[in-house]
């Protein structure tokens, strides 16, 4: 996520930027040594223990799920304030897939339109 407008109505691949959604849909769940005290980059403190051996980060293990890492509104210029350090999970999750469609969707937001999906959608016909 970065700061990039975000447009009305719009949901091509470019929304992702400032989107969020899948950062208040899941629980974000990771190998405890991702985690700063663990030798990796994650912020422990940003974290909680639900397992011997995993983390989550903190607000995501929650009926309404929303990370303690996210500023701003879901769909309206979200973003991931340690982007650079995230976890595994977050770096994984890409957009215009069933995962990234089901978190948009708790959010009253549209899927996106990626890849050959979008250029099918914005071609000219000849
Ligand atoms: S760490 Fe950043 S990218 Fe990952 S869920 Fe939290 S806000 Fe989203």
């Amino acid at each position: 996520m970065h700061d990039l407008p975000f447009v009305s109505g719009q949901a091509d691949a470019s929304s992702c930027l400032v989107c969020g959604a899948c950062c208040a849909a899941f629980r974000v769940s990771f190998y405890w040594a991702e985690a700063d005290d663990g030798g990796g980059t994650v912020p422990h403190t940003l974290t909680e223990s639900f397992h011997p051996h995993l983390r989550c980060m903190r607000g995501t293990w929650a009926p309404a799920p929303r990370c303690v890492a996210l500023q701003g509104e879901v769909g309206q210029g979200a973003r991931c304030s340690i982007y650079p350090l995230r976890p595994s999970p977050c770096r994984a999750l890409q957009a215009g897939t069933a995962d990234c469609a089901r978190a948009r969707a708790r959010h009253g937001l549209p899927p996106l339109l990626t890849g050959v999906a979008a250029r099918e959608m914005t071609a000219t016909p000849s």
